[in-house]
């Protein structure tokens, strides 16, 4: 029997102790209800609610669990560094071997640096570009996510217009806007950040083409500004490689975290010989950014990227599910749209503007161990395997056969905060 009392008894003391209960993407508050914002453990494709409901989960921590929540191999090669040391007065030799491992396993890479979250590595990028050539404009897709930092995030409350004064927006995958933003850049360009594709929460996601991807490198070679591949929430699971380098693309710089070390906390910038000097240039540290333990769960995370069939496996299972999905939805009455690649599945329903369907049925999922989210993408894990996903689909079914009946009786959507996001979505993603 599912419950949430033990949930909702610690939102409640949150919200006295945490300011709104809860902060960033992992806050529940624009979540259907029944969604529990606090967990026990996870262990492979499980996961367990503090009140102990088991959930087959296709969030994977939002990305970081790539190859199974406490993968053996890597679990050992953290523990064993543990037990000699983590943060210390310097790095262990395990830098130099994960630089090397980067190297040689992403096209472009000649050099590595690691720091902690994504937004860590996207500001060194930032940073990075701009010593280039001591330049100032910075190219941003519009409504593109690259983490929680006054030059980019993606709320204006602390902010001022003076922290995003040399940001020019422009929209993704469109070549007449994009040769707008870099005329309105001029002699000042300093670089262009992409999405290796768009990947929105609340819309469709989309790969940009390959003649757009080109441009890019076109125009950065061009101005001598860089280009760089935010592949923080893609990398790894589009390619064993930096992910444009399926559209025949290499940046200048990219960047990396949340699954490169399988959930122990860890990112990169990596970077190719034109960037050597101004990486060389800039100051940038952190005060755990040089531990021991997230550098070898990454070497053992990244040997298993390499050696062995886990990205055929997350795209076969990935597959399994959307097709199973589409077939069930329609045998409902549902028509689904699945967007992006299969291993980072976004889902949304048909004719469901105000999203009242699509978060109805991903809490009657919820509700019977499938842990879906209705408006970020998701994330498929070499550990779920198709029998997890023939389980997942007889409790989808269920969840399907429930909405059926109570479809005619959805009250609207009127979360204004859900209303604007949508909105603002919509604005920002629309494809040209
Ligand atoms: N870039 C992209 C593309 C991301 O998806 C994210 C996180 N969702 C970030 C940067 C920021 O990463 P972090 O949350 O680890 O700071």
């Amino acid at each position: 029997m599912w419950t949430n009392t033990q949930d909702k008894a610690l939102q409640a003391r949150a919200q006295r102790v945490m300011p709104g209960g809860m902060y960033g993407h992992e806050s529940t508050r624009l979540l259907p209800a029944d969604f529990p914002q606090f967990f026990q453990r996870a262990q492979g494709t499980r996961l367990w609610d503090v009140d102990g409901n088991e959930y087959i989960d296709y969030m994977c921590a939002f990305g970081p669990n790539l190859l199974g929540y406490g993968h053996e191999a890597v679990e050992a090669a953290a523990r064993a560094q543990a037990q000699r040391g983590d943060t210390m007065t310097g790095p262990s030799d395990a830098m130099v071997r994960l630089a090397e491992l980067f190297v040689d396993t992403v096209s472009h890479a000649d050099w590595a640096m690691f720091c902690k979250n994504g937004t860590d590595a996207t500001a060194m990028a930032l940073v990075c570009a701009r010593a280039h050539r001591q330049r100032r404009k910075v190219l941003l897709a519009q409504g593109a996510y690259h983490g929680a930092a006054p030059w980019c995030m993606p709320q204006a409350a602390g902010s001022t217009p003076e922290d995003r004064a040399h940001i020019i927006p422009f929209r993704y995958n469109d070549l007449d806007s994009l040769a707008a933003a870099v005329e309105l850049a001029g002699d000042d360009l300093a670089g262009i950040f992409a999405t290796p594709f768009r990947h929105e929460a609340f819309s469709d996601q989309y790969l940009p083409g390959a003649d757009y991807a080109r441009a890019v490198r076109r125009v950065c070679d061009e101005r001598d500004a860089l280009l760089v591949v935010d592949d923080v929430r893609a990398g790894f699971r589009m390619a064993r490689d930096c992910s444009w380098s399926a559209l025949g693309v290499q940046p200048d710089l990219s960047t990396w975290g949340k699954c490169i070390a399988n959930g122990h906390p860890i990112s990169a910038m990596l970077g190719s010989e034109k960037a050597r000097d101004a990486a060389k240039s800039i100051y940038v540290t952190g005060s755990f950014w040089f531990s021991a333990v997230p550098m070898e769960a990454a070497i053992a995370t990244l040997q298993l990227v390499r050696d062995t069939d886990y990205l055929e496996r997350i795209m076969h299972t990935g597959q399994l599910l959307r097709d199973g999905l589409q077939a069930q939805a329609a045998s409902h009455g549902f028509a689904l749209r699945q967007t992006g690649p299969v291993q980072m599945p976004q889902i949304f329903f048909e004719d469901d503007a105000d999203m009242r369907v699509g978060y109805a049925w991903t809490a009657a999922a919820v509700r019977r161990g499938v842990y879906l989210h209705p408006y970020h993408n998701m994330f498929i894990n070499a550990a779920l395997t198709p029998e997890d996903v023939a389980r997942t689909l007889e409790r989808t079914d269920d969840a399907f056969a429930e909405l059926r009946h109570s479809r005619a009786a959805l009250p609207p959507q009127n979360d204004p905060r859900v209303m604007e996001r949508l909105r603002r979505a919509a604005l920002a993603t629309e494809p040209a």
